[in-house]
């Protein structure tokens, strides 16, 4: 089988740039490769990968981690099923976070909540490089890959273990960010692509999709410095509910921002 082949078999089956990314994977191929010698014969042990990983991706196991790995922010993570598969939404997380962090006290005490895969922490600990970054998840597995992750990006993390707020007695920050579960139990969603591989935990709260979010907010005021923020990435049609909640703890200038598909996906205020 040549590249060509293997690509035109996958395509059937699978999205055009899941299998070129597999198949190049497999094959220590270019994109530039595909496109200028599709001639190229296919070595069998990596035909063998190509097409096992195709009929696993087609069975609905995101690339991300049949690779091992996914792109966020130009920069290259490890991704295992302990962690959500990094999403482009969550880039409007960081954005709104890097303008806050230009107007808050330097250098600024930054604390992610529910970091996984370390996205959100790593990217603002390199992006933000004056400020002190925390990071906390109750996952161990998690923080094992968020760890890797930050010592293979040299990002200044500190992680804790523990739920929310938890480990973290006694400590004040400027900022807050988090990504929490916020898909409700039977939200159809959680059967899309992709999703049934992912951890539930990171996903849903198995409650009505609010429940970590209320806890964040709730419990912000006494972890944050007077004048600090709290943003939070949240689902399409919560962004009322969170500005409600968050003004009822007591924050101000409270607001909601889309991502980059238009959806309302970002809320926050300063305390
Ligand atoms: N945005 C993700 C999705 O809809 C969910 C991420 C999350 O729950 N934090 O698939």
């Amino acid at each position: 089988m040549t590249l060509g082949e293997a690509l035109a078999w996958a395509c059937g089956r699978i999205e055009r740039l899941d299998a070129r990314l597999l198949l190049q994977t497999a094959s220590g191929c270019s994109h530039a490769d595909l496109l200028a010698r599709p001639e190229t014969p296919l070595a069998a042990l990596a035909e063998a990968q190509f097409m096992a990983w195709a009929a696993r991706r087609e069975a609905g196991e995101p690339v991300a981690y049949l690779l091992g790995e996914a792109q966020f922010r130009g920069r290259v993570f490890q991704v295992t099923p302990a962690v959500l598969v990094p999403r482009p939404e969550t880039e409007v997380l960081i954005e709104l976070a890097l303008a806050k962090l230009k107007i808050l006290p330097n250098p600024a005490q930054v604390l992610d909540l529910g970091t996984g895969s370390g996205i959100v922490a790593v990217s603002l600990a390199l992006e933000s490089p004056a400020s002190t970054v925390c990071a906390v998840d109750l996952s161990v597995a998690a923080l094992d890959v968020a760890r890797n992750n930050a010592r293979r990006l040299r990002a200044q993390v500190e992680f804790f273990q523990g739920d929310w707020y938890a480990p973290l007695a006694g400590r004040r920050f400027d900022l807050i960010v988090a990504n929490p579960p916020y898909i409700a139990a039977d939200d159809p969603h959680l059967a899309g692509d992709g999703l049934p591989f992912e951890p539930r935990m990171a996903l849903t709260d198995a409650a009505d999709g609010l429940s970590c979010i209320r806890r964040i907010v709730a419990g912000a005021g006494a972890y944050l410095q007077p004048g600090g923020w709290l943003l939070f990435e949240h689902g399409y049609d919560q962004g009322e509910t969170c500005r409600n909640l968050l003004q009822a703890a007591g924050f101000q200038d409270t607001f909601t921002h889309p991502d980059l598909a238009g959806t309302d996906r970002v809320s926050g205020g300063r305390i």
